[in-house]
């Protein structure tokens, strides 16, 4: 049982996270917060939530709410969790974290402190696709992984050409949207963070102020490489991820999407065939893994660690991408 406020009347909530949220017996969502009173009620009166507020203490003092979803846009996130963590409410906090490295660190460090749950919401580590590939790597099946390459270049729909493509201080930019996604994604399936970065950025037609398109490639603690290309200016690209071991790779196509989509092929030394996997629906695989750690019963999917450690690598590669120099990637002590 836990009530849910939401903080933001974001399209990501409205377009996944409710029904998410709502899947979970006993899981309601109580309110939410908009700075527009307005599209505040209109949100609210749309999606069936008993109240709406421009007022975060009110939210945050009300003892019948146990949880808060946090999808304003990105500059926001870091003053909204911590406050709703000095509240002591639960965080399911959306991507980036933070717009720095140390707010980050310090919302981890205040969520354990007050012993609240802080979890982020990466949504491609529920996918079944990546569930599929983590098994194949973490059960050996390509050997040791030599290099991983991840295609990640779409179209930004129209609907989403607001802050992220204009708004520096909104934490616009492919680099804060996309490339975070990318490493917790070969976080979870390589087990281990990368070191180093290096990068070259660019604004092919979308961004005014800020990147539209990066491509950087980082260096593992084990020896491997890996490239990752993020954009929201390609609209015939498709997205993928591939991983090359010493005795096999694994081809995915599709699968950098919210949909539980795409295919996963396995090529070793026994011929190329299709990996199956599950079709769930990825926010709701999210949210039931954090309504079970709220229980106390496992970890959520991705931990505020976690989301500390995505953005410590975009943070890096957006550095690479403006010194033109390689960079350290450093973990803020976590
Ligand atoms: P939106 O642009 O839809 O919403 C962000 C904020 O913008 C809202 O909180 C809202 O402010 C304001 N806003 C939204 N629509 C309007 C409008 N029509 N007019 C005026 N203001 C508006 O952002 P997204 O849903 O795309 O992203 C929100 C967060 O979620 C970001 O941090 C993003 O990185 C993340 N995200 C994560 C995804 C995932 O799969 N994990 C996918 C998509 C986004 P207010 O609340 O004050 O009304």
């Amino acid at each position: 049982m836990a009530n849910w406020a939401l903080i933001g009347a974001s399209r990501i909530a409205e377009g996944h996270m409710i029904k998410a949220i709502r899947s979970v017996p006993g899981h309601e969502i109580v309110s939410v917060l908009s700075a527009h009173q307005a599209r505040g009620r209109e949100f609210a009166a749309r999606n069936g939530i008993a109240h709406s507020t421009t007022d975060l203490d009110t939210v945050l003092s009300d003892s019948d709410i146990d949880v808060v979803y946090v999808s304003t846009t990105n500059d926001l996130h870091f003053s909204q969790a911590m406050a709703a963590i000095e509240a002591g409410k639960h965080v399911l906090c959306e991507k980036p974290l933070a717009m720095t490295l140390d707010d980050a660190v310090q919302m981890v460090r205040a969520a354990e402190a007050r012993g609240v749950v802080l979890a982020t919401n990466h949504h491609l580590r529920n996918a079944g696709s990546h569930l599929a590939i983590r098994d194949l790597v973490a059960r050996g099946r390509i050997g040791r992984v030599l290099s991983a390459r991840v295609f990640h270049a779409v179209h930004l729909p129209e609907a989403l050409q607001g802050w992220r493509i204009d708004n520096p201080a909104a934490g616009g930019g492919a680099i804060l949207d996309i490339t975070v996604h990318d490493a917790d994604t070969i976080r979870f399936h390589l087990g281990e963070d990368p070191a180093e970065a290096v990068a070259i950025s660019a604004s092919s037609g979308m961004g005014q102020g800020v990147e539209d398109s990066v491509m950087s490639v980082w260096s593992m603690p084990s020896g491997a490489t890996v490239f990752a290309h993020e954009s929201f200016t390609h609209r015939f690209a498709g997205t993928g991820i591939e991983l090359h071991g010493t005795e096999g790779s694994i081809v995915a196509r599709n699968v950098m999407t919210q949909r539980p989509v795409g295919e996963v092929r396995l090529q070793d030394p026994e011929g190329r065939r299709v990996v199956p996997f599950s079709d769930h629906n990825l926010y709701v695989r999210g949210v039931s893994a954090f309504a079970e750690a709220l229980n106390g019963q496992g970890a959520p999917a991705a931990s505020g660690v976690d989301g500390v450690k995505s953005l410590a690598v975009a943070l890096a590669v957006r550095e690479a991408a403006q010194s033109g120099r390689r960079i350290a990637i450093g973990y803020g002590g976590l």
